[in-house]
């Protein structure tokens, strides 16, 4: 829809004055696919209002967190109960143990394990404490897969296995990342000629199991079991970074899928966030107990944080987690994504549009390529300029997704049928315009 006076507008130029960009996370901006930031007002359920009181059906849910919808009852009464009691405290609280039991009861690889305030906190300290416990400083990551804006992680391929990684940001410097090695995704040889070359120096290996920040990318099994063989057999850490994907795609998150098809698989670090703070600042990071008690106080590698474990966001995380453990969540948050994704293939089919999609759980990727891509320089194979013109076609008619084609998307449990219906709908009208 577009409005006579549009009140996104004038409160994108306010904040463009005060705020780098307008905003505090870059991709908010919408400066890759172009137009003006929504304003948002409110959220309720599937749904989100902007300035101009227009409602969006939101397939983004705080780029993951929301796994309940908007304002889920149950979560929000939590939430005042504990505000009641008190914001921080920077003392232990018992909701801290209840919350890590809550973890570890789905994920029990996760032995140990300690809350921070971000995925990329949860990133920074399992790759500073893999260093720690193995003596050792390299890294190995993947390229396209994002652990959160850490200088050792801000960093993209040198040239051949033997050099590392360069810089991607300003203000890192190269000594920060030459320890980085950024490898194909997917890529078995090269993962083990990386290994062949430097394995007595690598730490760890951080992956995304489902990577999401290049849409919708699986791990093979053969690579996944790859990576899990390699760093055991040269004494590496494979720290599975779950911040996008723990209780979205699976109660057990991508892991135990991935210990279905691999008899034994455990990483042995795991990163967790966004539906485990179900919408505030919390993450975490955990797995074997001998390695997460090198952490301090018990251990040499130090770690810390003023908010860490806070007491509104530890109860927002366990109301949340409830909502998730019910039996059948997952299977009917997976049964309603996976018809989202059908029904957008069928009408992009029906109008001739090459596409593609898929989903595990409650996240869901989909290009507009005949092919799913299995790595990075296939996602970039995709054509931008028709991406964006899909993007604000929904967006036109009331259809909030990711702004960018590197973005995974998502459906909670608050989206109904008529809501997938709609954006079916929707889409069926914009592919018609995208033959040309
Ligand atoms: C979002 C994300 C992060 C970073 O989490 P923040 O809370 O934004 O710092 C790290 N890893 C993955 C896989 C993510 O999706």
């Amino acid at each position: 829809m577009t409005y006579p006076t549009d009140l996104n507008l004038p409160l994108f130029e306010r904040a463009r004055a005060l705020i780098p960009g307008g905003v505090n996370s870059p991709v908010r901006a919408f400066r890759a696919v172009g137009g003006t930031p929504r304003f948002i007002t409110r959220g309720q359920g599937a749904y989100l209002w902007d300035a101009n009181g227009e409602r969006f059906i939101d397939y983004i849910g705080s780029w993951g967190p929301m796994i309940l919808g908007h304002g889920h009852p149950a979560v929000l009464e939590a939430v005042h109960r504990a505000v009641d009691l008190g914001l921080s405290f920077g003392a232990p609280t018992e909701r801290e143990s209840e919350l890590a039991e809550a973890i570890m009861r789905h994920l029990p690889s996760i032995e140990e394990l300690r809350l921070v305030s971000s995925g990329t906190e949860a990133g920074m300290s399992a790759i500073r404490l893999a260093r720690g416990a193995t003596g050792r400083s390299k890294i190995v990551k993947f390229n396209g897969c994002y652990h959160g804006h850490a200088d050792a992680l801000l960093v993209k391929a040198g040239s051949g296995l033997a050099t590392f990684g360069h810089a991607t940001s300003a203000g890192v410097p190269e000594v920060v990342v030459q320890d980085t090695l950024v490898l194909e995704y997917n890529d078995v040889a090269q993962l083990e000629e990386a290994f062949a070359l430097h394995g007595k120096a690598i730490a760890c290996v951080i992956m995304e199991p489902i990577a999401g920040n290049m849409n919708f990318v699986r791990a093979s099994i053969p690579f996944m079991r790859a990576a899990r063989e390699l760093c055991t057999r040269h004494g590496a850490l494979l720290i599975i970074d779950e911040v996008m994907t723990g209780f979205r795609v699976a109660l057990g998150g991508a892991q135990s899928l991935y210990a279905q098809a691999i008899p034994g698989f455990t990483p042995d670090l795991t990163m967790l966030g966004k539906v485990v703070g179900g919408g505030m600042p919390l993450a975490a990071f955990g797995g074997r107990r001998d390695v997460m008690e090198q952490l301090a106080p018990l251990g040499p590698v130090y770690q810390a944080g003023t908010l860490s474990g806070n007491p509104v966001a530890t109860a927002c995380g366990l109301a949340t987690l409830r909502e998730v453990a019910r039996p059948g969540f997952h299977e009917a948050l997976g049964a309603r994504t996976r018809a989202l994704i059908a029904g957008l293939s069928q009408a992009a089919q029906a109008e001739g549009v090459a596409f593609c999609g898929d989903s595990e759980g409650g996240m869901m990727g989909y290009f507009l390529l005949p092919a799913l891509p299995r790595n990075y320089p296939e996602v970039l194979r995709s054509d931008g300029a028709r991406f964006n013109r899909f993007f604000h076609g929904l967006l036109d008619r009331g259809i909030y997704t990711a702004p960018a084609l590197y973005e995974a998307g998502f459906v909670s449990s608050a989206h109904s049928a008529a809501d997938i219906e709609e954006t079916v709908a929707a889409a069926r009208e914009v592919f018609k315009t995208l033959h040309n």
